[in-house]
């Protein structure tokens, strides 16, 4: 996996492209104390939250990705279930 900092706030995640439609992404740590962006989209709603990623993290992603930074992964797509 590719280690990450997202351009907005710092915060590190590890991603692995599978495909063009998937790409996964590996948090290392609580979202919601290292990502702002995370943090504020729980509280506005009210705790019950789950956003699929930072939009500012995705960006960050998706221009490592046209620049050429981050490559299609040659693993197997992961076991559902599993984390890694
Ligand atoms: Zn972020």
């Amino acid at each position: 996996m590719e280690s990450v900092t997202c351009n907005h706030c710092s915060n590190r995640v590890l991603v692995e492209k599978y495909s063009e439609a998937h790409t996964s992404i590996q948090w290392l740590d609580d979202a919601d104390r290292v990502c702002p962006e995370f943090a504020r989209a729980r509280t506005a709603q009210e705790g019950r939250a789950w956003i699929p990623t930072c939009h500012k993290l995705q960006q960050t992603i998706d221009d490592l990705i046209v620049s050429g930074q981050i490559g299609l992964s040659l693993r197997s797509y992961p076991v559902p279930g599993r984390l890694e």
